[in-house]
């Protein structure tokens, strides 16, 4: 009693402020964006031919798409790509309209596309960068003294238009079965397992990953290059941390860490891991984000994932465990559960450090 009267003596003291609103819970409708919420993305096949010496991709994609406002016109995002053709349903031919600025392309059809399920086929082309976004080269000095060439995603915050057309927002969730055609000597991880391995002409083979869950766009990915691993196991979920040749040995320290916080996670969050494996990528140098918790595949700058005994100090084991302790805590806040829009990253992030 006294302390509603000491409040109630309190209130009638200071002017009131604001009320305190909660935020209304999710509606994909409702969620912030550029994109018209016309039509939907279901699923995406999509399959790149890389060229890493001459930084070129090609790619085709088949995206099932939902549409549910019938329109002529589908917008979606490409940043850099020169889109050549898009044909609905094995027939129907788009006129293309790219905003490179808006970094958006849209879709133009002589007629409504009818309310419902559409396949879209898209044919394109673009740039593999040099700088540490989108698609792109690190070129790195491996153990050997040779200069070698690895191949490294980072679409966080909106970088995944940099290698497929789509709808790179945060809310537009959908699955992703991807195909990369790459030099055959090439060690290729991507979120999910690998399904297929085949040569293709003399030089490179064309690997096949599983499809993703329902996931947002700017947590796909996939590293490819000369790589080793080392590998174990926790709540019978296989984990593996992969570094350039040479390196992976330096890998224990990460491995033993995610063997200990994954089954925690499990428990503390109450929803097991829901993928088939989980791997952790070491990217010598050219990495900005310092460390990105694609869903499944883990990427980080060598020195927060690898750790060398006779050379490392005690902080630099810390640092990782930390770091690793935030990615793995980003699988479910995040990659699992994702903002409608980057307003609320603070979401994603304060909880997976707080973790
Ligand atoms: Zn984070």
């Amino acid at each position: 009693m006294r302390r509603l009267l000491t409040l109630t003596t309190l209130l009638a003291g200071v002017p009131l402020a604001a009320p305190v609103c909660a935020e209304q819970v999710f509606s994909f409708q409702r969620a912030a964006g550029q994109l018209p919420k016309t039509v939907v993305p279901v699923s995406y096949g999509i399959n790149i031919s890389t060229d890493i010496d001459n930084l070129k991709l090609t790619g085709q994609e088949t995206i099932q798409v939902d549409v549910r406002t019938p329109t002529e016109d589908v917008t979606l995002n490409q940043a850099g790509l020169h889109l050549a053709g898009a044909v609905l349903d094995n027939g129907v031919k788009a006129t293309i309209t790219q905003d490179d600025a808006a970094e958006t392309a849209t879709l133009h059809f002589p007629a409504k596309v009818s309310k419902g399920a559409h396949t879209l086929v898209i044919t394109y082309s673009g740039p593999i960068l040099k700088t540490p976004n989108g698609i792109y080269v690190d070129d790195y000095t491996a153990p050997s003294g040779e200069t070698k060439r690895m191949l490294v995603t980072q679409f966080e915050v909106a970088d995944a238009r940099r290698m497929f057309p789509g709808w790179d927002e945060p809310a537009f969730k959908a699955t992703f079965q991807l195909n990369v055609t790459l030099p055959k000597e090439a060690v290729a991880v991507s979120n999910m397992p690998v399904t297929q391995s085949t040569p293709e002409g003399t030089s490179q083979k064309r690997v096949s990953f599983a499809t993703t869950p329902r996931m947002s766009t700017y947590l796909l990915a996939l590293v490819a290059g000369d790589m080793k691993s080392v590998q174990g196991q926790a709540d019978g979920t296989p984990l593996a941390v992969y570094a350039p040749s040479g390196l992976e040995e330096q890998g224990e320290y990460a491995l033993h860490a995610s063997e200990k916080i994954l089954p925690y996670y499990n428990n503390y969050f109450g929803v097991k891991y829901p993928l088939p494996q989980m791997d952790m990528v070491a990217i010598p140098g050219n990495y900005q984000a310092g460390a990105m918790e694609n869903w499944g595949l883990l990427t980080y700058i060598d020195n927060v994932l690898l750790f060398d005994p006779p050379n490392s100090t005690p902080r630099t084991r810390e640092l990782i465990y930390e770091v690793v302790a935030h990615e793995m805590a980003h699988q479910w806040s995040g990659d699992l559960v994702t903002m409608g829009w980057w307003d609320n990253i603070w979401l994603n992030e304060g909880f997976a450090s707080w973790m």
